[in-house]
């Protein structure tokens, strides 16, 4: 298996379990910082365990996301379990429960996921002061891990393309099975009331759940779908906004319930290598990876600083630009624009909690174009993406975000009011596809 970890800090190894605090990878199969924090332990000598902190200060934690996160770990508790790996669940803040954790079960090491967001750097830098033990970080999101496939923020997906590609002979193989992971002793761990925990949280609850069966097995179910039935269409109805022609795999990516590398595998194993087997691997892996090189290297990930300098220049330049229509943040929320297709798109995504890939960049459009400014209009954009996506809070929605308002990964267009160089995009399109 190829190393996807690495030392994030050195230490001195504690006395008891080697600890995988799992954060954003939440499934057992296909995980590899799973597996390495068994084979840590198989090195060690010592046992393995698993922790995952509910946190209610999660940024944009709300009922939707929280409800569709926690189904998904009971299906990952009752896998640990079976394995004979115990699975710990703590209500509070992040990291103090782990460091409180850690200095209760004094643990040998830990393993961790990769986040290039920046709530999770900040965790590890808190944990780095608090333990003393080795920690490690496995990037289970990218197929290529983040800081291997480039050492700097990528232009476009024309450069990080050939960066990738050269690499994926070495990691695209799959992970060992499960049953792999077994471990001979029984450990005990806690039993979880589920339905309590989730009552119990403080977090928005305005912002309701939504009507899809999460976890590994759910996912597999999508993905089986979208094979069997729409892959073969992919690259000509990808765009179109009225079938439905995608796979529908964001949310399970997001929350990790599924992992990349397995799509990917299952996708080249079943399906003939056309373009449309090409066109979606372009999406789940080159499209995919890019945004999470550019949330890694751009801290201003989610703001108008984040932008190319071209791009802010010609914004700021058109910023004075008369616009035909305003509308404030609530506005927008409110779905209380002059454009039908727009608020119906917005009515979906607070409804629903999505909104087909086309759709999100003409929203994002029309946003830049409605706003007061360029900043203000990337600020609603990110707010509304994050508040309402089951998938948002994640690189791809501050990358989409930045590609509609700030240039990001394309090209400077010819002049347009209010865009600048930044590319426009009408309703003519989106329109037809409608009346058809
Ligand atoms: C304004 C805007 C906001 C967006 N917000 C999010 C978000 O919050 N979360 C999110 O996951 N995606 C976001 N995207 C990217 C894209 O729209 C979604 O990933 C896609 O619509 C998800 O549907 P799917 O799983 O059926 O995609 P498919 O077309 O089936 O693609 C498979 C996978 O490839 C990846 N992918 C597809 N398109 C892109 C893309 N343009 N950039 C990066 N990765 C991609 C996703 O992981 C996706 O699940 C946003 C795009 C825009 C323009």
């Amino acid at each position: 298996m190829k190393n996807r970890s690495r030392l994030l800090q050195q230490g001195i190894p504690g006395t008891g379990n080697i600890l995988y605090w799992m954060s954003r990878e939440q499934r057992v199969a296909s995980n590899p910082a799973l597996f390495f924090a068994s084979y840590m332990a198989k090195e060690y000598g010592k046992q393995l365990e698993v922790l995952f902190v509910i946190d209610d200060n999660y940024p944009n934690a709300n009922l939707r996301s929280f409800a569709f996160m926690i189904e998904g770990l009971q299906e990952v508790k009752l896998l640990l379990e079976s394995l004979n790996i115990p699975f710990h669940i703590r209500i509070g803040t992040i990291p103090n429960e782990v460091i409180s954790h850690i200095n209760l079960h004094q643990n040998s090491i830990i393993v961790t996921d990769f986040n290039p967001l920046r709530h999770d750097v900040s965790w590890k830098k808190e944990l780095f002061h608090s333990v003393y033990i080795p920690v490690y970080e496995v990037d289970g999101r990218n197929i290529v891990p983040c800081w291997i496939s480039s050492d700097k923020q990528e232009y476009s997906a024309r450069t990080i393309r050939p960066k990738i590609t050269r690499l994926l002979y070495d990691y695209l193989h799959p992970l060992p099975d499960v049953e792999s992971l077994k471990q001979e002793q029984t450990l005990a761990s806690e039993s979880v009331d589920w339905e309590g925990i989730l009552d119990s949280l403080n977090i928005d609850k305005s912002i309701t759940p939504i009507n899809k069966t999460a976890g590994g097995k759910a996912a597999q179910k999508v993905l089986n779908q979208f094979i069997e039935e729409r892959i073969r269409n992919y690259a000509i109805e990808r765009n179109n906004t009225k079938t439905n022609g995608c796979s529908e795999l964001s949310p399970y990516l997001h929350f990790g319930q599924i992992s990349a590398l397995e799509v990917a595998l299952k996708v080249i194993k079943e399906c003939p290598d056309d373009d449309n087997r090409k066109a979606f691997l372009e999406q789940l892996i080159i499209r995919r990876e890019l945004a999470e090189n550019f949330c890694y290297y751009n801290p201003n990930y989610d703001s108008f600083e984040g932008f190319p300098s071209w791009a802010k220049k010609s914004l700021l330049d058109h910023q004075s630009d008369i616009r035909e229509y305003l509308y404030s943040r609530a506005e927008f929320e409110q779905a209380q624009t002059h454009d039908s297709l727009w608020n119906e798109a917005q009515g979906t995504l607070v409804e629903s909690g999505t909104m087909h890939n086309y759709l999100r960049m003409y929203w994002g459009k029309k946003i830049l174009e409605w706003s007061a400014t360029a900043k203000e209009a990337m600020q609603t954009a990110v707010y509304l993406n994050d508040k309402y996506q089951l998938d948002g809070r994640d690189p791809n929605g501050y990358t989409g975000c930045a590609w509609c308002i700030g240039g990001l990964h394309d090209r400077p267009w010819f002049n347009h009011s209010i865009f600048g160089n930044v590319r426009y995009m009408g309703s003519k399109k989106i329109s037809s596809q409608n009346r058809k």
